[in-house]
Order: structure tokens, then sequence, then C-alpha cells
């Protein structure tokens, strides 16, 4: 039996719907966090394990808490799996959208598809990735790098705030640590993974349209930076014979600012973290800790605008009489979408009479780690003011209703395809 398809406005009224109950679980009365592994977590779990389950998938955890809900292939195809989703973890105070909008637009398209009487040659998987962010344990993207066989092993001994070990935390959810290694999924049966999530940016915004193709999520490095010169009396050492750490610091964070907007392919250059010591009124600084977090969309402009900053952070320190040391904390390359999924999303939205945009993603995503296993790609909903990570987040309800639109015509683009000889 086929139903008439429902409008982009209804299907953004039923996705904002499913993503106003999932924000009503959290570990926080009042505001939506979910740290992995939490409470709010597994009560997650059977929100939307629920909702897969009333739509006919099969839903389970794996051994890292995935929540994973498949269905089987209602076409004769090729034994292939179309692989669907994004995260229900959240930072502190999160909005509602960021994560959970793939998840809940992947379960809405599937049962779409089925309304229209649709019938799709390869199994569909949505996954629902509990630990994006990082939050809790520093693991970002761990869900996704087991899904992928990229797990490390050294995240199971890193602990959260109250001292708990990765390990006994899944232990204690119920996954079982030494089955890892089972919850990565077999690249040579995959067709690709999809992931529609918002762009917690101000671009598509700025242009006018409510989705936008990802081309590739940018690299990033980020160090620390420790100037170091000479503590002193404020009252006493005259200007001419200080060493002031801070002063230091602070021409050197312009020399960054200034680079960063010289650079090219979305380069962006932040200094967000310092420490000022001693960290008396009255001191002269000694020491400044810093923190420098570089990205790009291409790894080369990433790399030459790290060359130019150490090189005049050197200079500038010299001059001042100062010493300056980098230390790398996280040095992760560009990872480009795949060109042919990302035209069938180009595809999709074209058809909806908007225009095709592309652009690169600032954010790291869970297509990040699963792009190194499976063609990877990703479908960008327009962000309210580019506001993301608070509880401001919003999307047009009728901008999600696109998304989820784009994304069906996409599953049965890729349908049509995996049917022909
Ligand atoms: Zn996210």
């Amino acid at each position: 039996m086929t139903e008439p398809a429902r409008p982009p406005e209804e299907l953004g009224a039923l996705a904002q719907r499913l993503l106003d109950d999932l924000a009503l679980v959290t570990d926080e009365p009042g505001r939506v966090t979910r740290a992995y592994l939490s409470p709010a977590h597994g009560r997650s779990i059977e929100l939307v394990g629920g909702w897969m389950r009333e739509r006919g998938l099969d839903a389970r955890l794996d051994a890292v808490a995935t929540l994973r809900g498949r269905r089987a292939a209602d076409a004769p195809g090729r034994g292939r799996t179309l692989l669907l989703g994004s995260h229900i973890d959240t930072v502190v105070d999160a909005g509602k959208l960021d994560g959970c909008l793939g998840v809940a637009a992947a379960i809405l398209a599937l049962e779409e598809i089925d309304r229209r009487g649709e019938r799709l040659p390869f199994a569909v998987e949505i996954l629902a990735f509990g630990d994006e962010e990082g939050v809790r344990f520093p693991s970002p993207l761990s869900s996704s790098s087991a899904a992928t066989g990229t797990y490390r092993r050294d995240w199971l001994v890193v602990k959260d705030r109250d001292g708990v070990p990765l390990e006994r935390a899944l232990r204690a959810f119920g996954c079982d640590p030494a089955k890892i290694d089972e919850a990565a999924i077999d690249p040579a049966g995959v067709l690709g993974f999809l992931e529609l999530h918002i762009e917690q940016g101000p671009r598509l915004e700025h242009w006018g349209l409510p989705l936008g193709v990802v081309t590739s999520i940018a690299g990033q490095t980020r160090m620390g930076m420790t100037v170091v010169g000479m503590a002193g009396h404020a009252g006493t050492v005259p200007m001419e014979l200080r060493r002031d750490a801070f002063a230091g610091l602070a021409e050197i964070a312009l020399t960054v600012e200034r680079i960063g907007r010289q650079g090219a392919n979305d380069l962006v250059a932040t200094i967000g973290r310092v420490a000022v010591l001693p960290g008396a009124g009255n001191t002269v600084p000694g020491r400044v800790e810093a923190s420098l977090d570089v990205r790009a969309g291409v790894d080369a402009s990433r790399l030459v605008a790290l060359d130019r900053i150490r090189h005049e952070a050197e200079r500038i320190a010299a001059r001042r009489g100062l010493t300056i040391a980098f230390e790398r904390h996280v040095d992760v390359p560009t990872v480009a979408m795949d060109g042919n999924l990302q035209n069938a999303f180009a595809a999709a939205v074209a058809s909806l009479g908007l225009d095709v945009r592309r652009l690169p993603s600032g954010a790291g995503h869970d297509a990040m780690a699963m792009a190194r296993a499976f063609p990877s790609a990703m479908l960008f909903v327009r962000s309210k003011a580019g506001i993301s990570h608070n509880p401001l987040e919003w999307s047009d309800p009728l901008d999600l209703g696109l998304g989820v639109e784009a994304m069906i015509r996409t599953i049965l683009d890729l349908a049509a395809r995996e049917r022909a000889p």
C-alpha cells in the first residue's frame, strides 16, 4: 500500500518531535547533557531503540554501546549494506540537534521510503554512536573508530573525572570490551556511510541555502605553547628591562590572527586558552602557557600556516628576550568525503529545486572516522546564526524536513544504481 509522500514541512515537524523527545533524556535536569555510558545514554538507547523496532528494524548494542538498527534488503541486489547515522551523546548543556538529527533523520527516511512503497536492494543499518564528542573520556570518535576496526586499545585505560577507567564504565554498562574487534564492520559488504548533520557554522545561512554538501572534514593541529620570560615586581622593574611573557604572547596572538586571515582553504587559527603565571596583579608575568588550534580544508594550507606561526613567534620571542616552546597534542589530516556519494547528495539537493553549494566542515564528525573504512559523505543543514554546542542551537524545522527528503532521494538514487546491471 503506497501512501502519498509527506512534504518537507511534515517530515520536518516529525523530525522536530523526535528531537524534542530525545532532548528530554538528560543527565542534568533542565538542560541537555548526555555523556557516554551515563544513565541518560542508557535511557536514550531505550528510546531510540524503540523508534527503530517500531519501524521494523532489528536493534542491538555492540561492544562499545553503539546502537545499531538493521533491516534486510527487500529487493534483489548485491548483498551490500548502506550505513546511516550519527551520534546521540552530547556536550554539557547542549542543543537538541547536534548528532541526534542524523539518527532521527535516518529513521524517518526509512519509514517514509516504506510508506512510499519503495523497495531497497541493500540492507540498511542505522548507527547511533555513543562517543563522538569525547566529553566524558578523552576518546572522541571512539564509537565510529570501533565500527571501522581502528579502535585504540589505550582508550580503555583513560579515566573520567571521577577516576573511572573507560574499560570499567563499558562493563558497568553491560558491554564486553573483549569483543570490541567484533564491532568492526567488514568494508567489503558496505556501500557507504551517509550522515546528515547541522552545519554548526554560519555559511549556509549567509548564502541563504538550507542544505550544503560537505567536501571534506578539516584537518586540525592542536598545540601547547609555553612562553618564558622573567617574573618581577610590577612597581620596580622599569619597562625597558622587562621580559614580560604575556606581552610577548599578546604580540604572538595578533600574528596568529593575521596569519589565519591571510590563509587559503578556510584556514582558521585560534588561541583559546591562556594561563598567565605566576598570575598576580602586581607581578610581571614570567611564564605563559597557551593553546593553539589550527585547521584548514587542505593539509598544505594548515602546515604552511603552522610553519609561519612558529617562525614569527620565535622571532617575536627572541626580540623580547623570551623563549618559546611548542608541544604538539593532536595532528589529524584532512579527510575528503567520497566523490560519488557527494554527487548523489548534490543531485538530491538539486532535485529539490535548491542551489547546490559545497563546503568543508571545520568541526570533526563520525564521518571522519568512518571514511577510514567506507565511502562516506555528509549533508549539512543550515544552523541559525551558526550557533552550536549551546542550548540556543536551532534549525528551521522546514530545513530539517528538506534534509530528510534529500536523504530519502539520495537513498533511492543509490537503490536505483544498485539495481542496475
Ligand atoms: Zn555532532
